[in-house]
């Protein structure tokens, strides 16, 4: 007998919308079709969508900083956030402090991510790639499942020399992982910082003019022209502007393995939103930019140069959104919860893109790009039963509350969403109904991944020269 039976329902499987039962045993979906017998648990979706849960490849959840204190929202906090907006799969950063290495704050990271209820993996952030982390930790990390290595091309004390870089890149190659890619430039934003503050221009506004759209361009058009020269994929992680995602569109013509994230800040707030007196609340990197950026994301998503659709959820409570200027307040905005609806009800609703795209976008191409597809991210047999129930009608308009965070704020106050998630499903459990979230802390499970095709190099190096 199977544990659960969704009847009624749209589902939304992986070869398109079909109207069918969806069959849970064993945490898996065990099989989709007509007139499944009862189970344990029946579940009727009339007039519901069902969906894959919800897969978040680029999430900040509990970072430890070196003083001992930590990111405001734990493991469990953004457990409930997740399943409150039908996210089910996360991917977070581990840590690392420059002048430390790696193996510890994974030890450490893992412990802490067996506290929360999602299923979880993880990059590793390199900022300091000495010998002894490259040869030594990262191979053991690799070994453990990570795979995908996160760099930032700004940010003190983050950022990394072009040089750093490509030796991040050389070790992915040789082991194995994805390479996932901050792209600004540090020394342009610098420079432009300086100019403002002494210019006493110290307001929030003024971090969009910190880093227009031409310091991103730069990055990631460096980020890209060093990948192919070793050869190593790399997915471009936040791309906010269209002159930023014209470079991966050319790489991509170029044959080459880059990839294209975007999140929904950056097709729903604007520059402008740093001028209100609240400003410090919509400060993320890079900025969103001027509305009409909007309509081209949009389209560089319906093209397929932008892959996949991510929150980069950084929550700080409000008390923490301060600085003595625009430099040093905190960058970083919670989505974990409203990702889903914002990019269904902007993007399915408004008749942007297809229920199937946007399955792609939040679900299976994140799952794809960071090796955990199919277990995670599609409705298909053999697959984690990992369910969203989707009420494709219902209007909500978002409040901090609803959102279930560790925070005080959301960027989305008051923005009418025409879509939410009614039920989510991890593993074939009910762990939210209504708002309600019913998991268990420490019910959540590491994903190891191991090697997949995807971050293969070409085999192609820009002069032939092998790598
Ligand atoms: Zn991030």
């Amino acid at each position: 007998m199977h544990d659960v039976v969704i009847r009624n329902g749209l589902v939304a499987a992986g070869s398109g919308p079909i109207r069918c039962d969806v069959a849970v045993a064993g945490g898996r979906i065990v099989a989709l079709g007509e007139n499944i017998p009862d189970g344990e648990r029946v579940i009727d979706a009339t007039g519901l969508l069902v969906l894959p849960g919800g897969v978040d490849s680029h999430c900040h959840i509990e970072e430890p900083a070196p003083d001992g204190s930590r990111s405001e929202e734990s493991f469990i906090t953004a457990s409930t956030t997740a399943f409150v907006g039908g996210t089910t799969t996360v991917v977070s950063f581990i840590p690392q402090w420059k002048g430390h290495g790696v193996w510890e704050r994974f030890v450490d990271y893992r412990a802490r991510a067996a506290t929360g209820m999602l299923d979880h993996a993880f990059h590793q952030i390199i900022t300091d790639p000495t010998d002894a982390v490259m040869q030594e930790e990262v191979p053991r990390i690799v070994a453990e499942g990570v795979r995908s290595l996160k760099v930032f091309l700004t940010y003190d004390p983050l950022h990394l020399t072009d040089a750093q870089y490509i030796r991040v890149l050389e070790t992915a190659r040789k082991l194995g992982c994805l390479v996932t890619v901050h792209c600004e430039n540090y020394e342009a934003i610098q420079w432009r910082t300086q100019r403002l503050l002494a210019a006493g221009r110290t307001a929030p506004q003024y971090h969009a003019w910190s880093r227009p759209p031409v310091v991103e361009r730069e990055a990631t058009q460096r980020a890209i022209a060093l990948a192919e020269l070793v050869d190593q994929p790399i997915q471009v992680f936040h791309v906010s502007c269209e002159e930023a995602a014209a470079e991966i569109a050319a790489a991509k013509a170029r044959g080459l393995k880059v990839w294209g994230e975007t999140c929904p800040q950056y097709v729903t707030l604007t520059a402008a939103d740093m001028a209100r007196p609240d400003g410090a609340l919509f400060m993320c990197s890079p900025p969103p930019r001027g509305g009409d950026e909007h309509a081209k994301i949009w389209e560089m998503i319906r093209r397929g140069t932008l892959d996949v659709i991510t929150s980069d959820h950084c929550a700080f409570s409000t008390s923490a959104k301060t600085g003595q200027d625009f430099s040093t307040i905190p960058n970083g905005i919670p989505g974990l919860a409203a990702r889903l609806p914002l990019i269904f009800s902007e993007g399915v609703s408004k008749g942007r893109i297809s229920l199937e795209q946007f399955c792609a976008l939040v679900a299976t191409n994140p799952a794809k790009l960071m090796g955990l597809y199919p277990r995670k991210g599609v409705i298909a047999p053999g697959s984690d039963a990992d369910i969203v129930l989707w009420d494709p009608k219902k209007q909500v308009r978002l409040t901090n509350t609803m959102m279930q965070h560790a925070v005080d704020n959301t960027p989305y106050e008051g923005m009418e969403v025409t879509g939410w998630p009614v039920a989510t499903l991890r593993r074939g459990e009910v762990v939210m109904q209504d708002g309600v979230v019913l998991a268990q802390p420490g019910s959540g499970q590491y994903l190891a991944r191991s090697a997949y095709d995807l971050v293969l190099p070409r085999g192609v190096t820009a002069d032939g020269f092998g790598a």
